[in-house]
């Protein structure tokens, strides 16, 4: 189990459009596993490979880790692991209050699909089809915007995200 590093806005990497999984061996199952890993260390409830420097369309999620956790206890965790997502369908409408592990000390409300079928391969390359609705829908669809190369602040009006990324941009030049 490793850590990894993730790349922070406004990194170019981020804005990279990640390639298909072909290859589906040990090293992504590890890739996978180090990604949850480092994902819970975050507290976030998801993670794209590009965020930890692998343009892959891999991704992973677990809603619990948002959950308040006591001292020791032990809530049962739900990883989710999806390899080459495509959404089939998309339905309705839901807002919620959107942050990023990539985008340091900024949240705002975006509106997403509430209910998506999204057609995936696991780690095996086995073809899977599930539907997700309400935070498991936004999370994923968060998720595949990364493998767009695209942010929750790129779904703001123009002005409004301009303006965003320039205070990001400037909090993230090192003093
Ligand atoms: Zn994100």
């Amino acid at each position: 189990m490793n850590i990894l590093q993730v790349y922070k806005f406004p990194h170019p990497l981020l804005k990279l459009k990640s390639r298909l999984v072909t290859r589906f061996d040990g090293r992504l199952k590890q890739l996978a596993q180090d990604m949850l890993t480092t994902m819970y260390k975050e507290r976030g409830v998801g993670l794209a490979a590009v965020q930890v420097g692998k343009p892959q369309r891999l991704l992973v999620m677990d809603l619990t880790n948002d959950l308040p956790r006591e001292q020791g206890s032990t809530l049962r965790r739900e990883p989710r692991i999806y390899v080459n997502p495509e959404l089939l369908h998309t339905e309705g409408e839901i807002t919620t209050r959107e942050g990023c592990l990539s985008v340091e000390g900024y949240t705002t409300d975006i509106r997403r699909a509430s209910r998506v079928i999204v057609r995936y391969q696991d780690t095996g390359g086995r073809l899977m089809k599930e539907t997700l609705e309400g935070l498991a829908a936004v999370c994923l669809q968060h998720e595949m915007d990364h493998l767009e190369g695209r942010l929750f602040i790129d779904r703001l009006s123009p002005v409004k995200s301009r303006m965003v990324k320039k205070r990001l941009s400037r909090q993230a030049r090192p003093a």
